[in-house]
């Protein structure tokens, strides 16, 4: 097993709902939804946060953000818009040391966050 939780989803040992794989990434969606559509799109490489990813593949970041678009149409919230957030950290919240794009939509958002 996997010591990373979405290293774990990543190898199929623990299951996820897929919506996007690709070769070098994955969508699937978040087991706690936040909005009407909550995806959660990762690189199946393990790295821990966004500005890890950034300066150790800047190309596969890029994949990451171009899922997370693909996603948004294939789920049908591209138009009315949506929020793409990578919680970087305690103070953001994050909890998996594995960096996740949340796709959130299907709702108004409000502005600032909590
Ligand atoms: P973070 O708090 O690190 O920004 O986001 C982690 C997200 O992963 C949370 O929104 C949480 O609901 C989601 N999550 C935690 N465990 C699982 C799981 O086992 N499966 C799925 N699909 N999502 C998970
Ligand atoms: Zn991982």
């Amino acid at each position: 097993m996997a010591e990373c939780l979405f290293c774990a989803i990543v190898a199929g040992e623990i299951p996820a709902t897929t919506v996007l794989e690709t070769d070098r990434i994955l969508a699937f969606r978040d087991i706690n939804p936040q909005a009407p559509t909550h995806v959660l799109v990762i690189p199946k490489e393990h790295y821990p946060d966004v500005s890890a990813l950034a300066a150790a593949d800047g190309g596969l970041l890029g994949e990451v953000i171009t899922g997370v678009h693909r996603v948004a149409e294939m789920q049908g919230v591209s138009q009315d818009g949506y929020r793409v957030v990578f919680n970087t950290g305690a103070h953001a919240g994050q909890t998996v040391p594995h960096v996740h794009g949340h796709l959130l939509g299907g709702r108004s958002l409000t502005w600032p966050p909590g």
